[in-house]
């Protein structure tokens, strides 16, 4: 059994590296021409994702530990805290450039410049079509081609896309802001605007931060607005808060990461011999800490699905059975989050401990405790 794999970011080369593992040849077709090197910010690997990407092989040594996560107001006042496996987080280029060296190795076809624009689907097969003419034929057809998925679209063209969440997502460094933070931990701060940050080894302090503005911009666009202007107006929008005010004060740089969208609940995660993974099917908002380790947990459940039901309808579906629930809870926890990223109101504040306590604690521990078992056999 050959597939073919559409989209070289974090989910095609797990699934590529999956179904290897579970016997079929796969290989990935990239719409860019480079690789990503150096693209995107930074993602959280949760303890769920890291044990997918060991089953693929992938040593999980990335990026910094973070054990805790710490959520406060916006004076300081701790508000809850959760401890458990350490997540990691790590510069999306890394985990990227980790995948691509372990596709190589492990003798993987990776195509770059082949954007994918249309799929025929036969009694026997699949052939998908690339923007550049060029054709490339298999025996099923994986849609790991992110959140704006042609694939879904060819799928279902009634496909929901993605929403704008009303939030753009920054990113710097602060040296010498007097902040201070636990090693391994990573605070989330609800003042007048969402902020998070942790303690790197070398003192500085990391921090991400959504601002809300009416019109969604991409990472390009932001980019072609000056860093002061943006660092101006996020110092108006947090004006005393703490530590933000310190923080803002003490970064020169700022990256612009885009938009904070959410995807609606996908109807059809596969027809015939297509099927979706990752972003295409459920991308969680970036508030989740879940979307990597989501896409790695589905492609590594879809390729134990190819490998123990001969019909490829059936593992499909058997596949969307297994992760559709999952998938759809921690999208709709981090709906919540994404409302009170806009700030808090005072009820919420003092109930946040209360929840945090009880049903905020039981659903992440219960989120990053899942693991798969790669060796039992799935049944339908
Ligand atoms: C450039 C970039 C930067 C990102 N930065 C961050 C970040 O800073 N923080 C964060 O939390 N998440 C980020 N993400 C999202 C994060 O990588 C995903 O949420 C998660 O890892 C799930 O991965 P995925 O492989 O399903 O989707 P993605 O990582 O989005 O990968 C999808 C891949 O498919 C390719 N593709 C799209 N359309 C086609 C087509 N028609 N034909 C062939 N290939 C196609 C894309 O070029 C991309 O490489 C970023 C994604 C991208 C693409």
């Amino acid at each position: 059994m050959k597939a073919l794999v559409i989209g070289g970011g974090i989910a095609g080369p797990v699934t590529a590296l999956a179904l290897k593992k579970a016997g079929i040849e796969a290989a990935v077709f990239e719409a860019y021409d480079a690789a990503a090197d150096g693209v995107g910010g930074v993602l959280n690997v949760a303890p769920n994702g890291l044990a997918a990407l060991r089953i693929v092989g992938l040593e999980t040594d990335f990026g910094e530990p973070v054990r805790r996560m710490v959520l406060a107001d916006n004076r300081g006042r701790e508000l809850g805290r959760v401890e458990g496996d350490p997540s990691r987080v790590v510069w999306r280029a890394d985990l990227y450039r980790r995948l691509r060296d372990l596709t190589t190795a492990q003798r993987i076809k990776v195509e770059h410049g082949k954007r994918l624009v249309d799929v025929e689907t036969h009694d026997n097969g699949v052939t998908a079509t690339f923007a550049d003419g060029s054709t490339e034929s298999g025996d099923l057809l994986v849609g790991a081609d992110g959140i704006r998925s042609a694939v879904r679209t060819i799928i279902d063209p009634a496909a929901p896309g993605p929403e704008y969440a009303g939030l753009l997502g920054f990113g710097s460094y602060a040296s010498q802001s007097g902040v201070h933070g636990d090693p391994e931990t990573m605070y989330f701060v609800f003042g007048s605007s969402f902020l998070g940050y942790w303690a790197q080894p070398d003192g500085t302090i990391a921090w991400f931060n959504n601002l809300a503005v009416p019109e969604p911009m991409t990472a390009a666009e932001m980019a072609e607005i000056p860093t002061e202007t943006w660092l101006a107006r996020l110092r108006e929008a947090y004006g005393d808060d703490m530590p933000a005010k310190r923080l803002l004060a003490h970064s020169d740089t700022l990256i612009g990461v885009g938009p904070l969208e959410m995807m609606p609940s996908v109807p059809r995660w596969h027809r015939d011999r297509m099927v979706l993974v990752g972003d295409s099917a459920h991308a969680p908002s970036s508030s989740s800490g879940q979307g990597a380790s989501l896409a790695a947990e589905s492609a590594v459940q879809l390729a134990r699905c190819l490998r123990d039901i001969r019909d490829i309808p059936t593992a499909f579906a058997t596949y969307e059975q297994l992760r559709r629930p999952r998938v759809e809870g921690i999208a709709a926890r981090a709906a919540r989050t994404n409302s009170n990223k806009r700030g808090i109101g005072p009820i919420t504040r003092l109930l946040m401990p209360l929840v945090m306590k009880t049903v905020g604690r039981k659903a992440f521990t219960r989120d990053q405790n899942h693991r798969i078992d790669w060796d039992a056999q799935v049944s339908r």
